[in-house]
């Protein structure tokens, strides 16, 4: 079957940093990847590659078969088909939460307000936000704007969906809202490529961790056996600090 994310023989620099060192990897439809890996081991880089936030140096990265467009209208497509959920949640400040989820739809996928709304209060109902859809996002706390973050991303009807340590700059208390949203996603069968340090989100969700380490995959395994027995000194060192 044909795979839907395929990274085949990526790589990238940055001046003399090798931050995607021979990238390989393929992604089956609904499979849900965890990436972890110390700080500047290349994970953001490699998600932002993925939705072409990032140009490579040499290799292919290809959704659905089709090699990433590099502009116009197909690049506007690509970036509906792959939604991203950063640390920061980059909601449009001066829009209300609602029109934060209807833009992307009415102005991308070419849908009609009134159902563009419809399909926004229903995914905001699905991340428990449904009361709060006329607010400002200063008016939410982090973890209901992250939660708005996933919904907007979602309204686009992604195939592929890509978080960046979505819980890393909230508050402790509001971590698990927006984990248990993501688990919700993966148990529905959404293709998630996620990264973060959140070991239980690994344990209940992941199909696979990808270990990074030196812009390279070093571990692909599933979450039980990489957290049990991880195989490189890279990892035992790595998962001896973060446990
Ligand atoms: P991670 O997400 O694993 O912490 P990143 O992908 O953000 O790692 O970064 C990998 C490495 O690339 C780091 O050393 C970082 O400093 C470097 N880097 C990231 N973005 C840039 C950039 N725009 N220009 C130069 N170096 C960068
Ligand atoms: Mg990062």
């Amino acid at each position: 079957m044909q795979p839907l994310v395929e990274l085949d023989h990526v790589n990238k620099y940055y001046g003399d940093l090798h931050v995607l060192n021979d990238i390989d990897v393929s992604i089956p439809k609904g499979q849900v990847v965890v990436v972890i890996g110390p700080s500047g081991s290349g994970k953001s880089t490699f998600c932002r590659a993925i939705n072409r936030l990032e140009t490579i140096d040499s290799g292919e990265i290809r959704i659905d078969g089709v090699p990433l467009p590099s502009e116009g209208k197909a690049l506007a497509q690509l970036r509906a088909d792959v939604g991203m959920v950063f640390q920061s949640f980059n909601l449009f400040s001066h829009k209300s939460i609602l029109e934060n989820v209807t833009l992307g739809p009415i102005k991308v996928r070419g849908l009609k307000r009134k159902d563009a709304e419809e399909r926004a209060m229903h995914l905001l109902e699905r991340v428990g936000i449904a009361n709060q859809a006329h607010k400002m996002p200063a008016q939410l706390s982090g973890g209901q704007q992250q939660r708005v973050a996933i919904a907007r991303s979602l309204a686009m009807e992604p195939k592929l969906m890509l978080f960046d340590e979505p819980t890393s700059a909230l508050d402790p208390e509001m971590i698990n809202e927006v984990l248990d949203v993501m688990v919700e996603l993966a148990h529905g069968g959404m293709t998630m490529i996620t990264v973060t340090h959140e070991m239980g989100f690994a344990r209940k969700a992941a199909d696979r961790v990808l270990f990074m380490a030196d812009g390279k995959v070093v571990e692909d395994s599933t979450p039980e056996s990489f957290f049990s027995n991880p195989q490189s000194a890279r990892a035992k060192d790595f998962l001896s600090k973060i446990l």
